[in-house]
């Protein structure tokens, strides 16, 4: 690793397995969107994207910015690639980019998550592809029924499908990480996003094991739930990861136009 060390606090675990790059290469939508990458650390996955793409990095290790812009100084210069050089919670404003991108990174695991979200509410995000710890990437991949089915797979379920391209072992890693990671696909087919919609997931799965009735409570009148409930034939005992995307889409409609009813 060119006289780089790894710093822990930017999550830095570098794909070295090549087959795995080519992997996320292979199952890469197949568009003329652009790619942001988030994260491109030595830049090894980026040598395989700016080859087909035109691609938007960030990344926020100074150090290996100019790695990087050393690296792909052709790229840079025919603006195949741009670096964006800073920390992408800050540096990611919508309007930085200005047409239809898909995401593709293997991403810092520290705001996997958060980044992951963020992409699903853009409308000018259309698919992503994505390496994250194998837990995180199980949850929004999972599905109705699964003991890790959550808000995070029903938010991404609203907006389009899921799955797991690759499970990737540690030593795909320099250095290896602790855990076993996965690529995955969301490939987005609407644009829908609601925050209010995403509050009632957030109060549905605030306490998994318990019913889905007993977690809304905190939330809405028990007479309320009790007949949306009866309307969509949802047994009072349901737990939150048995009921269904669209479901939970419907109780969202009722309970609103119940509530407003009763006002
Ligand atoms: N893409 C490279 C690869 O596959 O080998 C590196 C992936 S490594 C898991 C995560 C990368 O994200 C590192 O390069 C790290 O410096 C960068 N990073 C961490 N936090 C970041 C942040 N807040 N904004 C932008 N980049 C960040």
């Amino acid at each position: 690793m060119e006289n780089i060390v790894a710093k822990k606090k930017f999550g830095q675990n570098f794909l070295k397995d090549e087959s795995v790059l080519r992997k996320i290469i292979e199952a890469m939508p197949n568009n003329d969107n652009k790619i942001v990458e988030i994260g491109p650390g030595l830049g090894d996955l980026t040598k395989f994207l700016v080859d087909v793409k035109s691609v938007d990095a960030f990344e926020v290790d100074t150090d290996l910015c100019k790695v990087l812009q050393t690296k792909f100084e052709k790229e840079i210069a025919t603006k195949q690639l741009h670096i964006h050089c800073g920390d992408v919670l800050t540096a990611w404003k919508s309007e930085l980019i200005e047409e239809s991108y898909d995401l593709v990174a293997n991403l810092p695991y520290y705001i996997a998550t958060n980044i992951i979200l963020k992409a699903l509410a853009d409308p000018k995000c259309k698919n992503i592809l994505v390496m994250v710890q194998l837990e995180v990437a199980e949850k929004f991949c999972a599905h109705e029924g699964d003991r890790v089915f959550g808000s995070l797979s029903v938010i991404t379920q609203s907006v389009g499908e899921a799955h797991i391209v690759v499970i990737v072992p540690p030593s795909a890693f320099e250095p290896q990480p602790k855990i076993n990671s996965a690529v995955f696909l969301i490939q987005k087919n609407s644009d829908r996003s609601d925050k209010d919609f995403e509050d009632m997931l957030r109060v549905a799965f605030t306490q998994p094991r318990k019913t889905l009735m007993k977690n809304l409570s905190s939330k809405y009148e028990k007479s309320i739930l009790q007949e949306a409930f009866l309307k969509l034939s949802l047994a009072q005992t349901i737990r939150p990861h048995q009921v269904s995307t669209n479901d939970y889409h419907q109780l969202y409609k009722l309970t609103r136009s119940l509530d407003g009813t009763r006002e």
